[in-house]
Order: C-alpha cells, then structure tokens, then sequence
C-alpha cells in the first residue's frame, strides 16, 4: 500500500514518540493516568490553576527538549523523500517531525506547537525560558509583557478551539490523500480523529498502526498492533532494501 502511495497522508499521536521517551497520554505510564488534564476553561479562571498548568508544562517541556526523533520519525521523513507520503498531519507538539527533517510546510500541528508561548489578548509569541524566569522569579503565572494579557504556551487544551486554518490544511490533505496511515494515536481525542473518520468515508485505505485497539478500528482496511518502530523498520527494508 505505502509502494503504490504518492499523496499518503501519515497521521500520528503521543504515541510515535514514546520511542524517544516522551510518553504519550493514556497509556499505564501516561501522563494523564498520572494527572488530570486542565481544561482551557479553568486556564482561564484562576491563576493559581495556570501555575499548576505551567508547572506540568514546563515538567513535559523539560523531556521534550532532550528528545531526539526516533526510529519512526526518520521512517516517515524518508517514506516522504521516497515520494510516498505528501503531508505528516500532527496532533504531537514537540517538533519531532521537523527535527527529523521534514519541511514545515508539509507539516500541520492540529493542536499546536510546545517550543514557544503566546499572548491570548494580542498574540504576542513568548519564549518559553522567559515564561520559566516569570516563574521562578516571581512565583505566578506570567503575563504578557506588551499588554499584560494571559500568556499560555502555543498548544491546544481541552475546550481550547482548534486552530481553523491547521483544520482546513488537515482536511484538505486528508481529501487529496490516496493513502491515510495513522500511527500511535488512540483515535479518542476529536475533531483530531475525524480526520481517519474522513479519509475513511472519502473512500481512502485508512491503515492503523498502533500498540493497542483503538475505537475506529472496525474502518480501517488494514489494522496492525504493533510498535511503530519495528513495523516501519520493515516497511523500509521492503521499499529500500539496505
Ligand atoms: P494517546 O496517548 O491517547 O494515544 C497514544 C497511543 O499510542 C496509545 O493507544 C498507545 O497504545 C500507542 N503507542 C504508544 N507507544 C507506541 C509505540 N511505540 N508504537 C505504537 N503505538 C504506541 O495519544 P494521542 O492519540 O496522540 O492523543 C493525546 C493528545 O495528547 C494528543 O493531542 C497528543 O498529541 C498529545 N500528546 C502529545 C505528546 C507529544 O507531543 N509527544 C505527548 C503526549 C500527549
């Protein structure tokens, strides 16, 4: 299927960055086993609920910046050098894609990027270091130099509205692709996992690649539960012998 593929759109979750040791969300070690998540709603209320959204970020953040693209990542940069996949379509914030090579215009972060922050009021991008010296310095959540407005890292929280224009770049890629390959995502966070949904009913092979079941299964025409290293490691040596 990825040998016949020229426009495959690849898909993916927390999941295709366990192997770099940032661990995805609702697996036994997830985070979310671990802590509740915050809504956007509740960002918003209290500061003291945005310290503790801070404090978690910048605990999350801290991992990301030592992680390397892994097995998976290189994979999928080089399936889109080999003219297979079109668009890598994100629901991870760590950048892993880009570090792996990829151009960012073929990448779309349905829910945001974790490298930086912004202003809320006037959008004003932060550095994520200053947002820690706010921190420690002061010991509150910081607030937008320009124009004192709440400042909250560049990702998407529960409640938080999805980026329009990423959305639309999603489906339209996910409409143009002949291939959707979704890898290490549990396919429970929506509108993200629409997107397989779409391609499915557009009549596109949808093909899951995950560790464990995941609800929308039963759409796919080829599901494997699988490390995603392992399994593209031999994707790669059937399409580019040594
Ligand atoms: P999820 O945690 O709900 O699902 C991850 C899935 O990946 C699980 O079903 C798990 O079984 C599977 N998985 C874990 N390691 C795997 C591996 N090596 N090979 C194959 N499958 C593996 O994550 P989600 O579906 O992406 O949704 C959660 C939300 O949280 C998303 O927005 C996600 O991007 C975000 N998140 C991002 C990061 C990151 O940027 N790296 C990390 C955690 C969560």
């Amino acid at each position: 299927m990825v040998q016949r593929a020229r426009r495959a759109v690849v898909f993916t979750g927390a999941g295709i960055s366990t192997e770099c040791g940032i661990p995805d969300f609702r697996s036994p070690c997830g985070f979310w086993t671990r802590y509740k998540p915050i809504e956007y709603s509740a960002f918003l209320a209290s500061e003291d609920t945005r310290l503790e959204a801070w404090r978690r970020f910048l605990m999350i953040r801290d991992t990301i910046a030592k992680a390397e693209p892994g097995p998976s990542h290189k994979a999928v940069a080089r399936l889109m050098d080999m003219g297979h996949v079109s668009t890598v379509i994100t629901q991870n914030i760590d950048g892993l894609h880009a570090a792996a090579g990829i151009p960012a215009e073929r990448i779309i972060e349905i829910h945001g990027n974790g490298t930086y922050a912004r202003c809320l009021a006037c959008g004003q991008r932060h550095e994520i270091d200053w947002v820690r010296g706010v921190i420690d310095e002061t010991g509150r959540a910081p607030v937008c130099s320009a124009c004192g407005g709440i400042v909250k890292s560049a990702t998407i929280s529960f409640g938080q509205a999805m980026p329009e224009q990423q959305m639309a770049d999603a489906r339209a890629a996910t409409l143009d692709a002949d291939l959707f390959l979704s890898i290490g995502s549990s396919l429970q966070v929506f509108p993200a996992a629409g997107l397989p949904v779409l391609a499915s009913h557009n009549r596109t092979p949808l093909v899951i690649l995950n560790r464990e079941e995941t609800g929308l299964d039963g759409l796919a025409r080829l599901v494997i539960h699988a490390e995603a290293g392992p399994v593209l490691g031999a994707v790669m040596a059937r399409l580019a012998p040594g």
